[in-house]
């Protein structure tokens, strides 16, 4: 288990991407966090750290953003909006998380599994206004 403090965004998106440096191709990380703990903020500085230079958003009505960087292809799952009776086979997320490239889930919760082996959680918790605790864990 990694613990970061983090005081900014900023701070944030180094975090994510000390973490981004320890992947491979093939990492599911589910990435826990009420709403507006900073998730997003964690994926841009993800996805930066894997050279994408473009705009990172919530996928929120999309479900699922890519984003492709030199460092690889990162696919990103807002599950917020998804209830208990989706059809998860239309939504393909199954083959995702067994393909190519580097998984982010936000909300994960709301997927019934099941997840690969060596799944990663990163959780991130609200500690004031501006602070943030950032913990990751596999498995
Ligand atoms: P989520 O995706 O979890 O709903 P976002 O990343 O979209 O959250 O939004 C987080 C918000 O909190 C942003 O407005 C960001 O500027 C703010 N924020 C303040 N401090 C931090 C911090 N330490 N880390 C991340 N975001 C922070
Ligand atoms: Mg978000």
């Amino acid at each position: 288990m990694k613990t970061w403090n983090t005081a900014s965004p900023e701070e944030t998106r180094a975090a994510a991407a000390e973490l981004a440096a320890a992947c491979r191709e093939g990492t599911v990380i589910r990435l826990h966090g009420d709403l507006g703990a900073g998730k997003t903020q964690w994926v841009k500085g993800f996805a930066a750290a894997l050279g994408f230079t473009g705009e990172v958003t919530s996928p929120t009505f999309s479900l699922l953003h890519e984003y492709e960087g030199k460092g690889g292809t990162v696919h990103h799952w807002d599950l917020y909006r998804l209830e208990a009776k989706t059809d998860w086979e239309v939504l393909d997320l199954a083959e995702h998380l067994d393909g190519d490239g580097i998984t982010v889930v936000e909300w994960p919760e709301r997927y019934p599994g099941p997840w690969p082996d060596g799944v990663w959680d990163v959780r991130i918790t609200m500690t004031g206004p501006e602070g943030r605790r950032i913990e990751a864990g596999q498995g």
